[in-house]
């Protein structure tokens, strides 16, 4: 069958329900109807009140881009029928001039990107169809204004005319009038509205990039055929697919590029025809907190984008009732949020109008929240009936709890400040830093490594770039569901939204707080709450918060998945860390054990200088002195982390710092002698021993003397630190303390280095059970790091007890990369020229995770009873333990900040690798 490009929604001329579904779920038909258009289906088919139109599919969208803005060939032609077949079902034709048809054109691409792409309303008005406007409304008025905000937002979005000019030619008409309301203009004023915008239009068109405009006298003329208008609007929504912006948007939301919007072409209902028609937007539930509450706003006499733009204050959705003229509608929207959660079994997003008291559904979706209030919801949900704990689990996503494990006000400290101004609580959590008034100056800030706030009226979607760059998001305008509410509480940024204390002077970069004298300057420090909607001067002092309530339940519910042997394999989750403060919080936050414990890093201050002693000291006396009190202190650290850990794992891995971490620069001590040379000074010693650090310099120090290769270069290391692990063990042990220590040996790339320490280390416990009289089972390991070693881990793992996959080396490794260095030059531009979908230290790569399997089976193979895990920067990483899970290993290690979330990763991946949530 050819493939099908439209498909149509909503109703036929007798009422009866035409719709065309794309899939045989919601979640099948978004991939080619997009979100919008297969809800849009969903909700006609559900009995909702839903305008009718039809849907132009996600893949022509992505035809259309790649054919460099060329249509497929016939597809003009079968949206023509659909056209006419709408036309057919209403009753009416576009640009009638008795009763004219008029549209909305929209996008909606398979994932929602609020804001991003574009929207035209009133399509299908002409100087011919706003007299059959008129005739059916009797409300010159209304055909005017929604004439003129036609031709407004066509040349904005559809054109790329600045929306500036038209809001300028409405003050000038308003100071003309002596007016100050947009709704003190009369139906003439607004006619000539329309015709001062139709010359805005012809002298900022350029119409070369628009062949199919005509132009007369040299000038563009605003398109009069709907049909055009129609194909010029389709083709502004596939085009708003690859704004900057909306490139920027997917890369933070991680959505593919490949996957195009659908446009929607839906009957127009007015929400702007008087005192009984409305719009708005709302929740079935508090996206912020999660409240089982009615949440969202409306206006009154008002059109879609009215609400969103937070250009007039809105009214609270619980208010809707007791508007006069719209009680019934309001109750009756009230039945629809039952309806819709009692479907989609979650909590919705919609968007609706009344258009003289009768109510229409213009979109629902499931709706965007933050992690306090996902957490809230799945356990309502779950509470209510709706839905299994499984599913409950896979509600919430992983990197979303990030929010909740981040810093907030220090309660004490915030008791005693006084509250500078209070706005709506629009996306909770805290953040503090200077003041800022535009986007560019937030982004000018965070690369100076300075944290800032951005402050504005409203944000617009132009604006993403800085709300990205800044530590939170502060306006004096729009309410809850406005742009900068909705965009902070997906990016999971604190938000105060709506603060109307503020007067902000952005061209001049300051901002007074009504009822004080404060006048705020751009780089002044503000604090803000965005749980509460508090503002506060100064540094408000941040804690780390605690795992609890909610969070707690839902991280509980994930065990009891994840650590289900009748619900699959097993992975747990362990901890990187190397000192007894991080080993306990790795403890609270739910860690199985020390995946890794790296032992370079107890090396600071004055060990430091033992180490270097000894790698530098000539004499053996010397070399004996800071071993001994290296050994002590070494011997000290263990005692502390084996008891804080008390029967748990802890994988202690032998010193592995590139050396030139260990030794002084000898850059500096140059620059030193020259100056004391300069001086007249004797320097032979210090230019003997400039020699000597000179000698230990490597061209690329990460591929040089480091893991088990310092130790066989310096055996006397090895030897100190197995002797610290294992009597710091005894120790413990004699003392009725759990210690369970095992060791690691890091960068192995050839078995013979594995089995000589192997058996250095067997001989040096084998020493300490004898010194103690305690029998210690240790097991003895190594990293897997570099190709060689997963390559031969069928040789390497008869002489492992475990492996622990070290993805930050093996992807350094396996792709050349140096890891100190590709971040931060190329591979920004890989990733934006998608040679790379993410970047691999963070996520890991398939061609390293090909590694990782062969390392696995080459393991299995040598020991049946290997324990493999992994210990790299991807072991956090949500979509890399998924592939963990699916690769077979035993555990992920990784900061103790991140083990909630890997927990709750690893118990989805187990969910989804064992066919999916169990369902009610
Ligand atoms: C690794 O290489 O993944 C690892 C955990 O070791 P380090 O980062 O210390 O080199
Ligand atoms: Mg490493």
């Amino acid at each position: 069958m050819a493939e099908k490009h439209v498909y149509r929604f909503g109703f036929d001329e007798n009422g009866n329900n035409v719709t065309e579904v794309a899939g045989a779920s919601v979640n099948e038909a978004k991939w080619i109807t997009g979100g919008k258009g297969a809800n849009l289906a969903e909700m006609a088919n559900i009995g909702l009140p839903v305008p009718s139109g039809f849907t132009i599919t996600c893949q022509t969208c992505v035809a259309y881009s790649s054919a460099g803005n060329v249509w497929p060939e016939g597809v003009l032609d079968e949206i023509d029928e659909y056209r006419k077949d709408l036309e057919k079902r209403m009753g009416k034709k576009l640009g009638d001039a008795d009763d004219p048809l008029l549209v909305s054109v929209r996008s909606g691409a398979p994932f929602s990107m609020p804001g991003m792409m574009d929207t035209v309303l009133n399509l299908g008005l002409n100087d011919d169809s706003v007299q059959g406007l008129i005739k059916q409304t009797g409300n010159p008025r209304f055909a005017y204004d929604s004439y003129r905000r036609f031709v407004q937002m066509f040349s904005d979005v559809v054109m790329g005319v600045s929306g500036q000019l038209f809001e300028d030619a409405i003050s000038a008409k308003k100071a003309e009038k002596g007016v100050k309301l947009d709704t003190e203009l009369d139906a003439d004023d607004l006619k000539d509205l329309v015709a001062t915008f139709k010359q805005i239009f012809a002298d900022n068109v350029d119409a070369e990039k628009y062949p199919e405009v005509e132009v007369v006298d040299g000038k563009p003329v605003f398109p009069h055929d709907p049909i055009l208008q129609l194909r010029l609007a389709e083709q502004a929504v596939f085009g708003s697919w690859n704004t900057p912006r909306a490139i920027l948007y997917r890369k933070q939301n991680k959505i593919d590029d490949s996957l195009g919007t659908a446009v929607n072409v839906q009957v127009m209902a007015f929400g702007n025809k008087g005192e009984t028609s409305a719009t708005g937007v709302a929740f079935t539930r508090n996206p912020a907190d999660g409240t089982n509450e009615r949440y969202g706003d409306y206006l009154v006499n008002a059109q879609g984008e009215d609400v969103v733009a937070g250009i007039r204050n809105t009214e609270p959705i619980a208010k809707l009732p007791t508007e006069p003229g719209l009680e019934e509608a309001g109750n009756q929207l009230f039945r629809v949020f039952e309806i819709l959660e009692d479907h989609y079994a979650d909590m919705m997003d919609l968007e609706f109008t009344i258009e003289q008291g009768k109510l229409y559904m213009l979109q629902t979706r499931v709706g965007k929240r933050t992690a306090l209030s996902a957490l809230k919801v799945a356990i309502q949900m779950y509470e209510e009936g709706r839905i299994t704990k499984e599913e409950a689990v896979m509600r919430v996503a992983p990197e979303q709890l990030d929010q909740l494990l981040h810093p907030q006000f220090d309660a004490k400290d915030i008791k005693g400040r006084e509250t500078l101004a209070k706005g709506l609580n629009a996306s909770p959590g805290a953040a503090v830093g200077a003041v800022v008034f535009s986007s560019a100056d937030a982004e000018a800030y965070a690369e100076a490594g300075k944290p800032c706030i951005l402050v504005r009226w409203e944000t617009t979607p132009d604006d993403l770039h800085g709300m990205v760059a800044a530590e939170g998001i502060l306006t004096s305008h729009g309410g809850k569901t406005s742009h900068a509410a909705v965009i902070a509480r997906g990016m999971g940024a604190p938000c105060v939204c709506g603060v109307e204390a503020l007067q902000i002077d952005a061209p001049n970069k300051e901002c007074s707080v009504a009822g004080t004298d404060i006048v705020l300057h751009e780089g002044d420090i503000i604090s803000i709450d965005g749980t509460t909607g508090n503002v506060y001067l100064g540094e408000a002092k941040l804690v780390r918060p605690e795992l609890g309530g909610d969070l707690q339940t839902i991280l509980d519910w994930a065990d009891e998945i994840r650590l289900n042997p009748e619900r699959g394999r097993i992975m747990g989750v362990r901890a990187n860390a190397d000192n007894p403060e991080d080993a306990q919080l790795s403890l609270d936050n739910g860690a199985e054990g020390i995946g890794l414990c790296r032992t370079e890093h107890m090396f600071l201050g004055e060990r430091k200088d033992l180490i270097q002693s000894f790698i530098l000291a000539n004499d053996e006396a010397t070399k004996a002195d800071a071993l001994a009190k290296l050994g002590a202190a070494q011997k000290g650290d263990f005692l502390q982390m084996f008891k804080v850990m008390a029967g748990l794992p802890v994988i202690v891995r032998l010193l592995d710092p590139p050396l030139h971490e260990f030794l002084d620069s000898p850059r500096e001590l140059e620059v030193e002698i020259a100056k004391a040379e300069a001086a007249g000074e004797d320097c032979s010693a210090k230019r003997a021993f400039l020699k000597r650090l000179d000698s230990f310099q490597e061209a690329n120090p990460m591929l040089g003397t480091r893991g088990c290769r310092l130790g066989m270069l310096y055996p006397e290391l090895n030897h100190m630190q197995f002797k610290a692990i294992a009597s710091a063990a005894a120790e413990l042990i004699k003392d009725g303390v759990d210690a369970k220590p095992e060791i690691m040996i890091p960068l192995v790339a050839f078995v013979e280095e594995l089995s000589h320490l192997r058996e250095l280390c067997e001989a040096d416990i084998a020493e300490v059970e004898a010194e103690y009289g305690v029998k210690l089972d240790i097991p003895i390991g190594t990293m897997i790091e570099l190709p060689r070693a997963a390559i031969t881990a069928d040789e390497i793992g008869k002489y492992a007890d475990f492996f622990s996959f070290g993805t930050n080396d093996l992807t350094q490794t396996c792709l050349g990369f140096s890891r100190d260095d590709v971040e931060s030059s190329f591979m920004p531009l890989y990733m934006d020229q998608k040679i790379v979908k993410s970047n691999p230290f963070a996520t890991l790569d398939s061609g390293v995770a090909k590694l990782v399997e062969m390392g696995v089976k080459g393991g299995h193979i040598a020991n049946e009873n290997i324990t493999c895990g992994v210990c790299g920067e991807t072991g956090g990483d949500p979509d890399s333990i998924h592939m963990y899970y699916d690769l077979g290993l035993d555990y992920v290690s990784c900061s103790p900040f991140r083990v909630p979330i890997a927990r709750l990763a690893a118990a989805q991946a187990k969910i989804e690798a064992n066919g999916g949530p169990a369902k009610i």
